[in-house]
């Protein structure tokens, strides 16, 4: 995969970026250069959207029932070249092979359920609203939309849009994350051989030029992002600003809770994948545990074990459990946190830094790391590590516990473990954050559940996945109509 031309697809054809060279891709594993990614421009995104917008009147009349069938394709093509793509995630993120295919999976299953958009967007009406007269609601689509993605999951976070936008009958414009472009232009290629019309689904390379002027566009009228929460503040503020609908997913800080009365085998096993799967780079990773009574011991002695026990290395290899973090930089970042995080209070109880996975010296590598005794509400509880560290914080109950996730800016996922029914109800109930894990530690909702976020994680209001989606990508049309007999010729 040396060195690969990172190109634009646009209208139906590849197109080399009028811009000049933007990041450079690079296998986090080994330090290898493998891409440079373009800066993108303004002239890049108005091809785009001339492209989806010509594409726009002829697609939108296209029935659902037809649309769908270049789905189906795809998903056919998406099985077909699973591993190849699985691999490219793995080369360009840093992920292990096993994390790739079940971020490629999550993927997949949006475009099947989105398959399902001849049901999913019907309207619905009434006769006789008043005398003679009938109601009727259809969902039309929006027209060119844009998805702005992270590099995280370079694979599945795309497809959290694409297949619905264009079932319901919009024409696209994806611009991926700069540093991992690679895998959406495999994907645009096999969706290339669905025989999709021209210009239906475009893909622009490149980083804030190419975004600005997506959020600017005035053909532009949607914009979906996922990304970091300063981010996403900017480009909600934005886009809306200029009348667009917007939908943005931030940045999280994940806690779990681990009462006494939990297994404490599979509960550390859970929290362990849940804390250093995809090296923690992953919006639903658990950042901290907050341990409850008699569970802190133990919990703190398993996860300590378990952590202190994997094994880092190239994704690719067999038996590595865990990838390196996406950039030198980004190791950089997470080693200064764990620094303040023991100026601030913890212990490390195992500690990830100067880590070096065997053979890839130029390797971003952190290994797993345990803060134990983060002083609640210290500036290291509160803040987005996006990496393989597990914080440890004590509460005396369940409410107590409750409460130091209800302070936290973010709200994107929590968890609680127990093996009681009543406990796990309250928590449920009452914890303010979008996805709620019960002994489950990365609480991922199916694609026909709304990706939920709450708080600093999400700006909007319809979020991604499943009926959500359906309604983001459509407006209503409300009909009113009366046909009186005796306007009509007799037949
Ligand atoms: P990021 O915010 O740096 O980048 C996201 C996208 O925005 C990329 O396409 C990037 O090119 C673009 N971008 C970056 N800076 C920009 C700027 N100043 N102006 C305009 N565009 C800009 O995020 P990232 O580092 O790629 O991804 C990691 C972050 O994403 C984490 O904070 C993580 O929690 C979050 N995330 C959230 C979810 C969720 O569902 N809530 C899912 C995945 C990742």
């Amino acid at each position: 995969m040396a060195n690969k031309e990172i190109l634009n697809y646009i209208g139906g054809a590849w197109q080399r970026p009028v811009s000049g060279a933007g990041l450079p891709v690079i296998n986090p594993a080994t330090g290898e250069t493998i891409a440079v990614s373009p800066e993108g421009s303004q002239a890049d995104v108005e091809a785009a959207v001339q492209a989806a917008a010509a594409a726009f009147p002829e697609w939108r009349a296209v029935p659902p029932a037809e649309r769908i069938q270049y789905l189906f394709k795809f998903k056919q093509l998406l099985e077909e070249h699973f591993d190849e793509i699985a691999r490219i995630v793995t080369v360009e993120n840093g992920k292990t092979l096993a994390e790739a295919r079940g971020e490629l999976r999550r993927g997949v299953e949006n475009v099947e359920v989105a398959c399902g958009i001849p049901i999913l967007m019907q309207g619905y009406n009434l006769e006789d609203v008043a005398r003679g007269i009938d109601e009727l609601m259809f969902r039309q689509p929006l027209g060119v939309v844009a998805a702005i993605t992270p590099f995280n999951f370079p694979a599945m976070i795309p497809l959290w849009f694409l297949p619905y936008a264009i079932a319901c009958g919009n024409t696209f414009i994806l611009k991926p994350a700069d540093r991992v472009p690679l895998s959406m232009i495999r994907i645009m290629e096999l969706l290339h051989e669905t025989g999709l019309p021209a210009g239906v689904v475009n893909l622009v390379n490149g980083g804030k030029a190419a975004v600005d002027a997506l959020l600017d566009h005035p053909q532009v009228p949607a914009i979906s992002f996922v990304g970091s929460t300063p981010v996403a503040r900017y480009i909600y503020a934005r886009a809306s600003a200029n009348g667009k609908r917007v939908q943005c997913q931030g940045g999280a800080k994940n806690h779990v809770v681990v009462l006494p009365d939990a297994e404490p085998e599979t509960t550390t096993q859970i929290i362990a994948d849940s804390a250093y799967g995809c090296a923690g780079q992953r919006c639903l990773a658990v950042s901290v545990a907050v341990t409850v009574g008699d569970a802190q011991q133990w919990f703190r002695d398993s996860i300590t074990h378990t952590a202190a026990a994997m094994k880092i290395g190239d994704g690719l290899a067999q038996g590595v459990q865990m990838g390196p973090v996406i950039s030198q930089a980004s190791r950089q970042r997470i080693e200064g946190l764990i620094t303040a995080g023991t100026q601030q209070g913890a212990k490390a109880a195992v500690d990830g830094r100067d880590a070096v996975a065997a053979g890839l010296e130029s390797g971003s590598f952190v290994g797993p790391t345990v803060l134990d005794g983060v002083p609640a509400g210290s500036e290291l509880a509160e803040t987005e590590i996006f990496g393989p560290v597990l914080s440890l914080i004590h509460a005396s109950d369940v409410d107590e516990a409750m409460a130091i996730i209800a302070k936290n800016s973010y709200g994107n996922a929590s968890s609680i473990f127990t093996s009681s029914g009543a406990a796990a109800r309250k928590f449920r109930n009452q914890i303010p954050t979008g996805n709620v894990g019960v002994n489950i530690g990365v609480a991922a909702p199916m694609a026909y559940f709304p990706f939920s976020g709450w708080k600093g994680s999400f700006l909007g209001v319809l979020h991604a996945q499943g009926r959500d989606a359906v309604e983001f990508y459509t407006d209503k049309k409300v009909v009113i109509e009366r046909w009186p007999r005796e306007w009509s010729r007799k037949f």
